[in-house]
Formats: structure tokens, C-alpha cells, sequence
């Protein structure tokens, strides 16, 4: 299939409904919201619009499967199981969830493709580990017996974006219910298909009714309503700070904990022993890739002074030849997700304090209606330039020039973010050194893959947020620990 519009696809669709107890609802007012296209903004489907009640039915399926229900009662192998099986029916079907992610969230189909794979992979690692959870004996005085036990939360809440929603589900879903969970969750409003076609796969592979609960609607209703609501017990969140303050608060004010992964502004940096030959394409990939719509895009480009002319113009070469196009078999960059967006990252590319180098294009085939952007890139940029300093979400790339090692962490370290950071140079006790002083969740070294690796623990400090996704520490994320102290005589 080449670049046909959406309204030519042959997509298989969701119901647009909820899922709640396994069974599919519509809101219970009847609203229902248009989803549209970013490849050509066109509506081509529909979703239920949820208020507050749906919210209250879902959490209430959630709490009687973790109580009461078939869920509570299983296994731990037996729940990784259901998740394995999920996975295969995952895989099986990829090639529709591609073509569904691809309509309704813009990205190229070969991006899509993998993002398949991986929210499989999710299920599968999760599936795997369910059953590895171990608690601890401590050994105490004499005549006690004290376990650690690692106990699930009861019913947890996960609010989702837009940029990688198939993968979203996996990754914070999968640990939650690995765990023993039962889950409550809102994707975005902006892309929630394939979470809704996965909710449909984990009723068909036998998962019980109310562990995994699916309500679409607005952010500001739906997802609101859930943060706040005092049945959930640990709340997970990726998005945006502003949201991030609002879910730590409605957190707070339940007394439960929460996840917060909020983006970033993350810094590459190139010493001038680079390969530079490995390091540019990848450098360019790390914030074309989804649009530059990646948490861990890396957005600023920081270059040792000797090198920096001879990167810049490698750089430029790449940039003015990528242009933006429908999201076809040979896409690179395809749209943004949404008008808001579109508008957002043109202001930060028509305002930047800082000399355009260079910009790529728009292919002519792109559709009208569509939300294009031509990508950018700026330098030499001061690193508190706004353009340097705040993060964009499009395909933006901020060149800073640093003399040494010490400049390069200051400007690194130098922002409100800490989410990925990479390190490129030859130099073994500086790839050391570097990965010491880089205050991030994550460091490549000679590599970047934007928040890749399902078995590699993730997420940031300060702005980025807190607590850890993927790989174990998530399933602890998902847990708590109850100390049991036996005096047996
Ligand atoms: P957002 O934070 O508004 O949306 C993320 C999720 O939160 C969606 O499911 C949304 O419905 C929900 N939400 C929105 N308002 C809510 C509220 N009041 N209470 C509870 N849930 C709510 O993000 P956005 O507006 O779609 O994007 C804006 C910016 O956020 C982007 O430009 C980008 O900088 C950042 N962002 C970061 C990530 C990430 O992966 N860290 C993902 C998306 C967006």
C-alpha cells in the first residue's frame, strides 16, 4: 500500500466503545467524539466521548475483578500466561494494528510496524517476569519469621499520549497487570484506536472480565475524573508537566502514589574523537523519528567547538533532505498528530532565538489538510535559548557548541529535563566520566535508541518526572511491600 488516504484503507476498526467488564459500552451519555486523521485531517471513525459515570463503572469493574473476581483469584503464572497469549494474538495481527496506528496517529507505516512488535514484546517480557517476583525472608530474632512480600496495589490507573499509543498500553499496562493489578485505563483522545483493538484482543484471549478496563474520552473529563477518583490506588501517568502537576496533586491528595514520565530535552553530546560517521545519522534519527513526537527525542545537539563546522554542515546536507510526507511504505517523517500541535511546534520554529541553519520540506503528494511541518534546524544556539531549553515535540533540532568536557555537562545538566542523554567519543575513561556527571534516567554511549529497550529500566528526574518504566523495575513500580512478622514461639 502506497500512501493511500485513510478513507481508502481498509482498517479493521474498534467498536467505539468502551470496555468495561468486558463488555463494550458507549458512554453512558451517548457522546461520541470524531477521530481524525493527521495524514489528511479528515474524521473516519468514532469513539465514545466518557464523562465522570464511566469512569465510576470502569474503576467499580476494576475493584470487583481484584476483590471478588475470576482475576484475583489467579495464579501468578497463570496471569503471565494470559499476557504471553495476548502477545502472540498481538503479533499475529500486527499488520492491522500498524495500519490502524498509522491512520490515526500519522506515523509512518514502517514506524508503526515496529512499534507493533515492541508493544508485543511488552506483553511478552511482562507475561514472562510474572511469575519471577520474589519476596525475602529476613532473618530476625529468635522465634520470628519475617517475609517481604511484594504485594500488587489493587486497582491501578494509567493515563496514556498520543505518540506511541499501541506501545503506551504495553508499557504500562503490561507490568501493572503482570503484578496482579486490575487496570483502569484512559488513552489519549488523540489516538486511541489500537488500545481500544487490544482491549478487544485481551477479552478474546480469555482475560477475565474487569482487569483490564478501557475508557476513551477528553483529558480534561475522562481523564480528570480518573485521576482523581478515590478507588484508584496507584496512578500512572506519561504526558505532558502541566497534566503531570495536575495527576501528582490529585495523587496527593488521595495519599497514593504515582508515576509521572514527562518528556524531555534530551542532549547528544559529540566530542570531537567521535565517529562521526556512526554518529550523525543516528543523531538525525533520534528527533526525525515519530516527528520528533518522542519523549526522548534528542532535541539538542551539543558539539565540541573543533568539530562543530564540519557537523553543522553534515547536518544541514541531511536536514534539507528530508521532507515530510504521507505516511506511505517510504516515509520517513509523516505528519504531526494533531492542528494544536502543528500550531504549537510553528511557533517555536517561527519565534526560535536562535540562526535557522536549515530546513527540509513538505513533498508536494503530502495531502492537503494534513499536519506537515518541514523540519528544522537551528545553531550555533546559546543553551538558554528558549529553543534550547524547552521541549518542542517536532522534528527540531537546537546545535550548541561547548570548548570542553566540563562546558558539555554544564549544558547537558543545564536544563529543567533529565530524561536520556547520549555520549559520543572514543575516549573509554571519558565515556565514564561523562556517564557519571549526566543527570538523566538513561546514557548512550556511541548510540541512542529513543526510549528503546523494553527491558531497560526508564524514565527521568525533576521535569522528566519520577519513578522507573520498563524492564523489572516497573514491576515493582506496580507493587508494594508488606512485611509479615511471625512470632511462632
Ligand atoms: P497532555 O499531557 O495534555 O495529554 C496526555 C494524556 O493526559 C492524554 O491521555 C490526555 O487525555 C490526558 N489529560 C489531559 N489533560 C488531563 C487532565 N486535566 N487530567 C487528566 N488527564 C489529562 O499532552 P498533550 O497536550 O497532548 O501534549 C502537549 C505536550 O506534552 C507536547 O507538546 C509534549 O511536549 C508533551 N508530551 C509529552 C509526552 C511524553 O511522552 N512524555 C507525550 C505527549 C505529550
Amino acid at each position: 500500500m502506497k500512501d493511500l488516504p485513510v478513507s481508502a484503507r481498509k482498517l479493521v476498526l474498534p467498536r467505539p466503545a468502551n470496555l468495561i467488564g468486558n463488555a463494550f459500552l458507549p458512554a453512558a451519555s451517548g457522546a461520541e467524539m470524531e477521530v481524525v486523521s493527521p495524514i489528511d485531517g479528515l474524521p473516519f471513525t468514532t469513539i465514545a466521548d466518557s464523562g465522570a459515570e464511566d469512569v465510576e463503572a470502569a474503576v467499580a469493574a476494576a475493584r470487583d475483578a481484584f476483590d471478588h473476581g475470576d482475576w484475583g483469584r489467579l495464579s501468578a503464572t497463570e496471569r503471565g500466561r494470559l499476557l504471553l497469549r495476548l502477545s502472540a494474538m498481538i503479533i499475529a495481527h500486527a499488520e492491522d494494528l500498524a495500519q490502524l496506528e498509522s491512520a490515526d496517529n500519522g506515523k509512518p507505516i514502517a514506524q508503526a510496524r515496529i512499534d507493533m512488535q515492541v508493544t508485543g514484546r511488552y506483553f511478552e517480557y511482562y507475561g514472562a517476569a510474572a511469575d519471577k517476583v520474589h519476596g525475602e525472608v529476613i532473618p530476625f530474632q529468635r522465634g520470628y519469621n519475617v517475609e517481604v512480600r511484594r504485594e500488587p496495589y489493587g486497582v491501578t490507573g494509567h493515563i496514556i499520549p498520543w505518540n506511541y499509543p499501541a506501545q503506551m498500553v504495553g508499557r504500562s499496562v503490561a507490568p501493572a497487570l503482570a503484578m496482579g493489578n486490575a487496570a483502569v485505563l484512559k488513552p489519549a483522545e488523540d489516538a486511541c484506536l489500537t488500545a481500544l483493538r487490544i482491549g478487544e484482543m485481551a477479552v478474546e484471549t480469555g482475560f477475565p472480565p474487569g482487569a483490564l478496563n478501557i475508557v476513551t474520552g477528553r483529558g480534561e473529563v475522562a481523564g480528570k475524573a480518573l485521576s482523581e477518583h478515590r478507588g484508584i490506588d496507584f496512578m500512572s501517568f506519561t504526558g505532558s508537566p502541566e497534566v503531570g502537576v495536575m495527576i501528582q496533586t490529585a495523587a496527593a491528595r488521595n495519599f497514593i502514589g504515582c508515576t509521572l514520565e514527562l518528556g524531555g530535552k534530551s542532549p547528544q553530546v559529540i566530542f570531537e574523537d567521535a565517529d562521526l560517521d556512526a554518529a550523525i545519522p543516528v543523531v538525525v534519527k533520534a528527533v526525525i523519528q515519530n516527528a520528533g513526537q518522542t519523549c526522548s527525542a534528542g532535541s539538542r545537539a551539543l558539539v565540541q567547538r573543533s568539530i562543530h563546522e564540519r557537523v553543522v554542515r553534515e547536518l544541514k546536507a541531511r536536514f534539507e533532505t528530508i521532507a515530510a510526507s504521507a505516511s506511505g511504505e517510504d516515509a520517513v517523517l509523516g505528519p504531526l498528530i494533531s492542528e494544536r500541535q502543528k500550531r504549537r511546534v510553528e511557533g517555536y520554529i517561527d519565534n526560535a532565538d536562535a540562526p535557522l541553519i536549515a530546513r527540509g520540506t513538505i513533498s508536494p503528494d503530502a495531502p492537503e489538510g494534513g499536519y506537515y511541518v518541514a523540519p528544522a534546524l537551528f545553531g550555533p544556539c546559546d543553551p538558554d535559548a528558549g529553543i534550547a531549553q524547552e521541549e518542542v515535540f517536532g522534528p527540531v533540532l537546537a546545535v550548541i557548541p561547548f570548548e570542553d568536557e566540563d562546558e558539555a555537562v554544564k549544558i547537558a545538566n543545564g536544563t529543567d529535563y533529565g530524561l536520556v542523554a547520549a555520549v559520543w567519543t572514543r575516549d573509554g575513561a571519558r565515556q565514564q566520566r561523562m556517564s557519571n556527571a549526566l543527570r538523566c534516567g538513561q546514557v548512550f554511549i556511541n548510540g541512542y535508541g529513543a526510549g528503546g529497550g523494553v527491558e531497560l529500566p526508564f524514565g527521568g528526574i525533576r521535569k522528566s518526572g519520577h519513578g522507573r518504566e520498563k524492564g523489572f523495575a516497573a514491576l515493582l513500580e506496580f507493587s508494594h511491600i508488606k512485611t509479615v512478622v511471625n512470632h511462632y514461639g
